[in-house]
């Protein structure tokens, strides 16, 4: 049996296909849903957070070697290329922060 009737949409973070009900509204995009899936949301506002005050670089390595979800979703709001050697992206910003 194919769903085909609901509505759908790909989310810019985890890629996945969802229902656009899984989107939430969103007055600034075309088809009024933001571009994230909800569970994403939750992901970045928590990441979101835990950055403002100060992102472990103990966390940021062991999310590395395990290449969990969170860990992908936390680099691309930082602005990593996750599909590049991100390692050496965050051993580069450390350098320069530190000056
Ligand atoms: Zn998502």
């Amino acid at each position: 049996m194919t769903d085909n009737s609901i509505p759908k949409k790909i989310c810019r973070l985890c890629g996945e296909v969802k229902p656009l009900t899984d989107f939430s509204k969103n007055k600034r995009t075309s088809d009024g849903r933001t571009n994230r899936c909800k569970s994403c949301d939750v992901e970045v506002q928590q990441v979101s957070a835990q950055h403002a005050i100060h992102m472990p670089e103990k966390y940021l390595n062991d999310s590395l070697e395990r290449d969990i979800y969170g860990a992908r979703i936390l680099l691309t709001i930082l602005g990593y290329d996750v599909n590049g050697d991100v390692h050496a992206q965050f051993m580069e910003r450390m350098r320069k922060r530190k000056g």
